[in-house]
């Protein structure tokens, strides 16, 4: 029988390769509307890639996992300089 893991688990109480697929699950389930373009997708994580804040996949400043937090228009880097920029301002940094 399938172990099953439900929304209010903890990640102590998931393997980690199911606490990943979660993790992509969610990202691939925001709304479009919320989400930025590809482009700009990886543009922020290339930044992330460079970064003396990133370890193993979460920065150090907010503690979110960058692939999460890059997805969405409104979050920016928290960094000061920040290394990419909400949405509605990304153009005034390219
Ligand atoms: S500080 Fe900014 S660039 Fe660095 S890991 Fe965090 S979100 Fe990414």
């Amino acid at each position: 029988m399938t172990q099953r893991y439900c929304k209010k688990c903890l990640l102590r109480d998931m393997p980690e390769g199911e606490y990943f697929k979660n993790l992509y699950d969610y990202i691939a389930g925001l709304p479009k509307e919320d989400k930025v373009s590809d482009d700009i997708y990886e543009s922020r994580l290339a930044r992330c890639r460079t970064c003396e804040n990133l370890l193993s996949g979460m920065c150090r400043l907010c503690g979110c996992y960058v692939e999460m937090r890059a997805a969405m228009k409104v979050r920016a880097c928290p960094r000061v300089p920040a290394l990419w920029q909400a949405w509605d301002q990304e153009e005034e940094q390219e």
